[in-house]
C-alpha cells in the first residue's frame, strides 16, 4: 500500500492536477487555459467563461494565471469567487455560459491544486472534449488576441443564493424543519462551508459547524473516508446530534455520521440517496460507477428499476444518466448525482436530499442505516509498474474463470455470491486500486489478502 509521491503533472479529460510548485505552475495552468479558451472560440469569438475556487492558499496565484490566459484569449470572464464545484456548475446553464473553469483540487491535501474544465451544461467535459484540449495544449498553437481584443473580468455574487433558492424549491422544506434536527457539519475549511451552514439553516436545523473557516489549511485529509472523520463523530456524539455530514475541499462529495456518531462509509450516501429517491420521490433508473457497492444494485431490485454500471468519473456516470433518464445516480465515493438538481456530483443538494429522507420516513439515522443492504467494501492501493498493468489483467482474467468479467475500466470480476473485485490502473501514477466487495467484512479481508498478495508478487515478478 502507498501514496506515491508525484511530481509529474496529471492531464487529464478533465482537467490537469499537480503539486503546486512542482508539477502544477502559473505557466503550466497558463497553457492549459489557452487551450480551453482557444477550444471554446472554435464555436464563439468571444466566449463567457465562469470562473471559481475552493479555499486553498495557491488559489488566488492560479485564479491570476487563469485570468490571465482568459483575458489574452479573448474571453469574458466572470468569477464566481470562493464557492463549491456544484455550484458553479450550476450557474454555468443559468448565466448561459460557454464553459467554466474551478480551481480546486478537490479531495487531495493542500499541497495540491487543479484546473477543471466545464460545458456549458454545467457537466464535465466528456472523452472527446477533453481530448481535443489536451490536442490544443499539446500543440500550444493557442489563440491569443491583440491589444484590441483582450478579454474581460467581472465578479458574480450570486451564485451561491441560486444554488441555495433551486435545492430548497426541490425538497419538503416543512417536513424537514418540522423536525427541528441537530446537525454537524464539518466543512473541512473547504468552499462548503460557504453554503451548507446556510442550508442546514434555512431548513430549520440546529446546527454546529467544525473547520467552517474558509482558510484552505485542512484539519484533516479532505477525502471523506471514515479515517478521516473522527473529528464529525466526536462532535456528533458530544452535541448528540441527529446527524454529522462531511464535505471534501469543493463540497461535491459528503458523507454520513448517523446520531451516535457511527460514520457509516462514503459509499452510503449514495445509498441512502437511492433508497430515498425510489422509495419516496421517484421510480426510475439508477446509474453508478464499476466501484461502487452492490447496495444500489439490492436497492435498484427491490423497486423494480434497471441499475446501470459505468467506467469511473463524474462524466461517464452524468453521461449515462443523461441519456437514459436516470432517476438517481453518482459514485461510492461520497458523490451523489440528483438530476432534479443538476447532472454533477452536487454534496450539499445531497444533504438537503438526506434530512428530506429522515424526515418522510420519521426515523433516526441510524434506523435508516440498520434497514439498508450492506455488504463491506475494501479499498487498497499497491505499487505496480503501469506497463504491466495488461498482463496482470489478463493474468486475473485467465485464473478466475468462474467470474463475471467486465473489462471497460481495467478489470471487475463478479462471483455468484456476490463477491466482487475491480483492479484499476491509476491513469497516472505506478499504482493499481483493488476495491473489493463481499456479504461480510471477514470474507472481503479474506478475499483482499489473496488479491494483494498475488498483485504484489506479480509487481517484483517480470
Ligand atoms: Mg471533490
Amino acid at each position: 500500500m502507498s501514496s506515491h509521491p508525484t511530481s509529474a503533472l496529471m492531464i487529464s479529460v478533465s482537467g490537469i492536477r499537480g503539486v503546486i510548485g512542482s508539477a502544477l505552475t502559473p505557466g503550466n495552468a497558463l497553457d492549459f487555459v489557452q487551450a480551453y479558451a482557444t477550444y471554446l472560440k472554435q464555436n464563439n469569438l468571444k466566449p463567457t467563461i465562469l470562473l471559481a475556487r475552493d479555499t486553498r492558499p495557491s488559489g488566488d496565484m492560479m485564479r491570476h494565471a487563469t485570468i490571465a490566459g482568459l483575458m489574452a484569449s479573448g474571453c469574458k470572464i466572470v468569477d464566481l469567487g470562493i464557492v463549491s464545484t456544484p455550484t458553479l456548475q450550476f450557474a454555468i446553464p443559468r448565466l448561459g455560459a460557454d464553459g467554466a473553469i474551478c480551481i480546486t483540487a478537490s479531495h487531495n491535501p493542500v499541497e495540491w491544486n487543479a484546473l477543471k474544465f466545464f460545458q456549458p451544461s454545467g457537466m464535465y467535459l466528456d472523452r472527446a472534449q477533453g481530448g481535443e484540449v489536451i490536442r490544443l495544449y499539446n500543440e500550444k498553437n493557442f489563440a491569443c488576441g491583440s491589444w484590441a481584443d483582450m478579454g474581460s473580468l467581472e465578479t458574480d455574487e450570486s451564485s451561491i443564493e441560486a444554488h441555495l433558492e433551486k435545492i430548497m424549491s426541490l425538497v419538503d422544506v416543512e417536513k424537514i424543519r418540522a423536525r427541528r434536527f441537530q446537525v454537524v457539519l464539518d466543512g473541512c475549511c473547504g468552499a462548503g462551508a460557504t453554503i451548507s451552514p446556510l442550508l442546514l439553516e434555512r431548513l430549520g436545523c440546529d446546527v454546529t459547524v467544525i473547520n467552517g473557516e474558509l482558510t484552505g489549511i485542512f484539519p484533516h485529509n479532505p477525502e471523506p473516508l471514515n479515517e478521516n472523520l473522527g473529528q464529525l463523530a466526536n462532535a456528533v456524539k458530544m452535541h448528540g446530534a441527529d446527524i454529522g455530514f462531511a464535505h471534501d475541499a469543493d463540497a461535491d462529495r459528503v458523507a454520513i455520521a448517523t446520531d451516535g456518531g457511527e460514520l457509516i462509509g462514503e459509499d452510503y450516501s449514495l445509498v441512502w440517496a437511492v433508497a430515498h429517491v425510489l422509495k419516496n420521490r421517484r421510480k426510475g433508473p439508477v446509474v453508478t460507477n464499476l466501484s461502487t457497492t452492490r447496495a444500489v444494485e439490492t436497492l435498484a431490485e427491490k423497486y423494480g428499476v434497471e441499475c446501470f454500471r459505468t467506467p469511473v468519473g463524474d462524466a461517464n456516470v452524468s453521461g449515462k444518466m443523461l441519456d437514459i433518464g436516470a432517476a438517481i445516480g453518482g459514485e461510492g465515493n461520497g458523490g451523489v448525482i440528483w438530476p432534479e438538481m443538476q447532472l454533477g456530483r452536487d454534496g450539499i443538494a445531497a444533504i438537503a436530499l438526506m434530512l428530506e429522507f429522515l424526515a418522510v420516513e420519521g426515523k433516526t439515522a441510524s434506523q435508516i442505516d440498520g434497514e439498508l443492504p450492506r455488504y463491506a467494501i475494501l479499498k487498497t492501493t499497491h505499487e505496480f509498474p503501469k506497463e504491466r498493468v495488461p498482463q496482470l489483467i489478463q493474468w486475473l482474467k485467465s485464473k478466475e474463470k468462474n467470474a463475471t468479467v467486465d473489462e471497460r475500466d481495467g478489470l471487475r470480476l463478479s462471483f455468484s455470491d456476490g463477491t466482487w473485485i475491480h483492479v484499476r490502473s491509476s491513469g497516472t501514477e505506478p499504482i493499481v486500486r483493488l476495491i473489493l466487495e463481499a456479504e461480510t467484512r471477514e470474507k472481503a479481508l479474506r478475499v483482499q489478502k489473496t488479491f494483494a498478495e498475488e498483485i504484489e508478487s506479480l509487481a517484483g515478478a517480470w
